[in-house]
């Protein structure tokens, strides 16, 4: 590296310095990943360059998050990442353009995501088993719980364990997780236990020419008691396309599918109808949202707007 001399140009002006940017120099990959990790908040680590998957906690998540993860293929090469957001960073002494240390680098990064998967699938089968434990020891949910009375609706097929009602979820037909929720509405899922395509149902699906699709089971609930159709909670916004894409492979072609939104009119972009768009576009359902009467309540969805004080136009 050469640093150029610095001399006045001939307009009086500093010149730009070529080559005078410090480089980092680095005499092994542990030191190198140590200075990268460092850029995130990740400090402390002591590096293991054994080839093997290592995790860390991500700093902007909870203490024993676990959610950021390295692997050392060579002693030349790192790679590193984050599994909540996704990134992904390699990190090399070998020159970054070197053909064999980015493909070695991303044969480490297919094996980590693997190494995630097959984990994911042990944890979640294991909340599973505590899901089915918990649903086999809990008795029918009383009319005069709380959230239900709150909600004004009816039990269904919710069961309830302790103070706490349990909303079962399916997936391919198997319980796999549980909502349980608190007489005073707080809500929360079995630990590690599987969202993703899983959902609750008030109804019956066998010869409905109909269903609706939404987020909560109170929701559910209401939409099923206005309508007398089936009505399939998916509980978050989020978890919307997931379900609808596989009650759409399971249902005959000739089932319509509403999606029922939560009109979140508080929150900026309006969450819940901007996914619920999306999703009946993608699944050619109808879409429906809750248009409200009142402008100063915290209404959202459809259960809501049934119980909802405001006054309304045109009812004596
Ligand atoms: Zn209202």
């Amino acid at each position: 590296m050469s640093i150029e001399t610095r001399t006045p140009d001939h307009k009086g002006r500093a010149p730009v310095p070529r080559c005078v940017l410090p480089t980092l120099e680095h005499h092994s990959i542990e030191s190198a990943l140590v200075d990268a990790l460092n850029a995130y908040g990740v400090a402390g680590l002591s590096i293991i360059a054994d080839g093997e998957i290592h995790r860390f906690d991500a700093p902007d998540k909870r203490r024993g998050n676990l959610s950021g993860w390295y692997v050392c293929p060579t002693h030349e090469i790192a790679v590193y990442g984050f599994w909540h957001t996704g990134e992904q960073h390699t990190v090399t002494l070998a020159g970054e353009h070197d053909p064999i240390a980015a493909e070695q680098a991303r044969q480490a990064a297919r094996r980590a995501r693997q190494a995630r998967a097959a984990q994911r699938q042990r944890e979640q089968a294991h909340a599973a088993k505590r899901a089915r434990r918990l649903w086999a020891s809990a008795s029918p949910a009383g009319r005069g719980h709380a959230y239900l009375v709150t909600k004004q609706v009816a039990p269904y097929g919710l069961r309830q364990h302790g103070s706490n009602l349990l909303v079962p979820l399916y997936a391919e037909g198997q319980l796999v997780n549980l909502q349980r929720i608190a007489p005073d509405g707080g809500k929360r899922f079995i630990f590690r236990a599987r969202l993703k395509g899983s959902a609750t149902i008030i109804g019956r699906l066998a010869a409905t020419s109909r269903l609706y699709l939404c987020e909560g089971w109170a929701t559910a609930a209401t939409l099923h008691v206005a309508t007398g159709c089936p009505a399939v909670a998916a509980m978050t916004a989020n978890n919307l396309a997931a379900v609808g894409h596989a009650l759409r492979q399971r249902l005959p072609s000739e089932v319509a599918i509403t999606v029922a939104a939560d009109n979140d009119r508080g929150t900026e972009g309006n969450p819940g109808i901007t996914a619920a768009r999306e999703i009946a576009a993608a699944l050619r359902a109808d879409l429906t949202w809750p248009r409200f009467p009142c402008a100063d309540c915290a209404c959202t969805d459809f259960n809501d707007l049934a119980r909802c004080q405001a006054p309304r136009e045109g009812v004596a």
